[in-house]
């Protein structure tokens, strides 16, 4: 398949934030000429068919990837085994599939073993997202850009990967190709952890007394409310992440710990100038990100 041809069927297994936005631009783009969509829910079929996201949306996942020519996973990651284990003996050969999970190494490991010998698995992440879900708040442009990354094994031919790149660059992500451990240590740190710390922040303030709470509620100031707004992210998907990704957070999560108790003890002990350095290090990252 050559990466500037239009795809003839597309389908799209789950139908939640990521993949909806996709579908969206996708959709603007023209880079398919028919589609189709699974979801577990009716009531989020119905969501799928009254925003016309695509051609069809349905419960049954038989009919949806059978005609399919390239497939992309949206769903939990923890979902996964048991999905490609439904799916596994009606995709035709010679079909792609790829996905947006969050963790790359345990989830493909995971259903390695229900992917046809003449299918491509091209796994992929974009790095873009909000704390939202379901197809209602999915939106055309969220993955301008952003970074996608690829996590391909060596078997994988050349030209797959090349339509997965195209699609993802189609949409305005700029694309990478990494190893699957390398990919969940960098987002362990980028990501992962950063969700621990606001789920562990905004669930300290949940445990205190009810007077001091509705005060801390009350007064929230920008530091804490960001917090909440990344611990209102879906529990499900979050849990899933994360479990899913425990080597590489728990190996993260050892060295932000170190790091926080040289905090703890530089404040400890007046240390006004650890502070300083470290305020003034992060501050410099922080415009580097932005730049
Ligand atoms: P979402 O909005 O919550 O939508 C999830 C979709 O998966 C829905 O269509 C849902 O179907 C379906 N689903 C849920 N549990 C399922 C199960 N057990 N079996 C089959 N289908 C199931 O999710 P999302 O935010 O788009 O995330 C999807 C994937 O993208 C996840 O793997 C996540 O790690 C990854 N990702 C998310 C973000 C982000 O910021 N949200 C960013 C990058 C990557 P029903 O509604 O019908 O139940």
């Amino acid at each position: 398949m050559k990466s500037n041809k239009k795809i003839k069927n597309i389908a799209f297994i789950g139908m939640g934030l990521i993949n909806s936005s996709l579908a969206r631009d996708l959709k603007i783009k023209k880079f398919y000429f028919s589609s189709a969509a699974y979801s577990r829910r009716l009531s989020t079929i119905n969501k799928i068919k009254k925003l016309k996201l695509v051609d069809l949306a349905t419960n049954n996942i038989e009919k949806v990837v059978n005609e399919a020519d390239l497939i992309i996973v949206g769903i939990p990651v923890a979902a996964y085994a048991e999905v490609f284990k439904k799916i596994c003996n009606y995709i035709k050969p010679g079909t792609i599939i790829t996905d947006v999970g969050s963790v790359k190494k345990e989830v493909i490991n995971s259903v390695k073993n229900y992917i046809p010998k003449n299918v491509d698995f091209v796994p992929g992440h974009p790095i873009a997202g909000t704390e939202n879900s379901g197809p209602e708040s999915g939106f055309e442009g969220l993955f301008k850009n952003g970074w996608c990354i690829l996590t391909p094994n060596k078997n994988i031919s050349k030209n797959s990967i090349k339509l997965v790149k195209y699609m993802w660059e189609l949409v305005g992500m700029r694309v990478d190709i990494m190893d699957t451990k390398y990919h969940d240590e960098v987002l362990a740190i980028t990501s992962h952890i950063p969700h621990i710390i606001a789920y562990s922040i905004v669930g300290t303030v949940a445990n205190l007394q009810t007077t001091i709470k509705k005060e801390v509620i009350k007064y929230a100031a920008s530091g804490f409310r960001d917090f909440t707004r990344i611990a209102a992210s879906d529990p499900i998907m979050w849990r899933d992440i994360i479990l899913y990704n425990r080597k590489s957070i728990l190996k993260m999560l050892n060295l932000f710990k170190k790091d926080l108790s040289n905090l703890e003890y530089a404040i400890e002990n007046n240390d006004d100038k650890f502070l300083l350095n470290l305020f003034t290090k992060t501050r410099k990252i922080r415009k580097d990100i932005i730049k």
